[in-house]
């Protein structure tokens, strides 16, 4: 049966705001865990206060009207508004990028609860991009993240009856070894030939969680599509003058996502 196209058009609208609110989920982790600051309440003189958004540079608590995605950022055209410090183009850009994310899961799987997993693994790969691209880590916690969501995932698919418990062993278990396993080997081969560290055992961690979404089928093909990417982006990154260290996550995340629709 063909959905009418009013319908079509309304989850459309749905899967943007979704990806809108996710977004700023997205920059507010992109914020907050590499500075390890607290998320509900913090203890300041023996009283507990709730944590609120706050400008980074002059501390003033922000309002509604600043937290606006994307739109506060650009109606105050990149600068507080008490303070007028710059604000970083990372956060639109990683609220818009969580935006297109949800795009691409909705019009390659459509809207349904089996493909729940999928949504909520957005944001966090989001994140992971840019705290790789501004850190150089990739944070336990959002690694670990895409982890259980391909358990998640797995175990929704598995309660649809789309895939028997054996496959879900196959993928989460199996899959994520191989990966982790791969990366590991790799890792030791190419430093011992380079002489220099490659591959982080940050990356390690994410390969596994990859790799229990992915299965150990598509092993060679995410190696192919994120070493290219990652010889594509190393080059932007010293063509920008960057710096000879080269943040790998972002390489590993997008052919990751690619590979979820193949
Ligand atoms: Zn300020």
């Amino acid at each position: 049966m063909a959905i009418p196209g009013e319908l079509v058009f309304l989850e459309y609208l749905a899967v943007i705001f979704m990806g809108v609110v996710f977004g700023s989920f997205a920059s507010a982790l992109i914020y907050r865990i590499p500075r390890d600051l607290p998320w509900f309440y913090y203890k300041k003189g023996g009283q507990t206060q709730a944590c609120r958004s706050a400008c980074p540079h002059c501390n003033h608590t922000l309002a509604v009207r600043d937290l606006i995605p994307v739109l506060s950022w650009a109606m105050l055209r990149g600068k507080c508004r008490h303070c007028h410090a710059k604000i970083s183009i990372m956060y639109p850009l990683a609220e818009l990028t969580c935006v297109a994310g949800f795009l691409a899961v909705y019009s390659g799987f459509g809207l349904a609860w089996p493909f729940l997993a999928l949504y909520l693994l957005v944001p966090v790969l989001v994140a992971l991009i840019f705290i790789d691209a501004e850190h150089y880590i990739l944070p336990d916690e959002l690694v670990m993240g895409v982890g259980l969501l391909g358990l998640l995932h797995w175990g929704l698919y598995w309660m649809m009856s789309f895939v028997n418990a054996g496959h879900v062993f196959d993928f989460v278990v199996i899959g994520g070894a191989g990966f982790g396993l791969f990366a590991w080997i790799l890792g030791i081969v190419v430093g011992k030939v380079l002489k220099k560290e490659v591959l982080g055992f940050g990356d390690v961690k994410l390969f596994a969680a990859i790799g229990m979404w992915l299965g150990l089928a598509k092993l060679s093909y995410f190696a192919i599509l994120s070493g290219a990417l990652g010889i594509v982006f190393g080059l932007a990154w010293r063509l920008a003058g960057k710096g000879a260290a080269f943040p790998f996550g972002p390489a590993l995340i997008l052919a990751f996502f690619v590979l979820l629709f193949i």
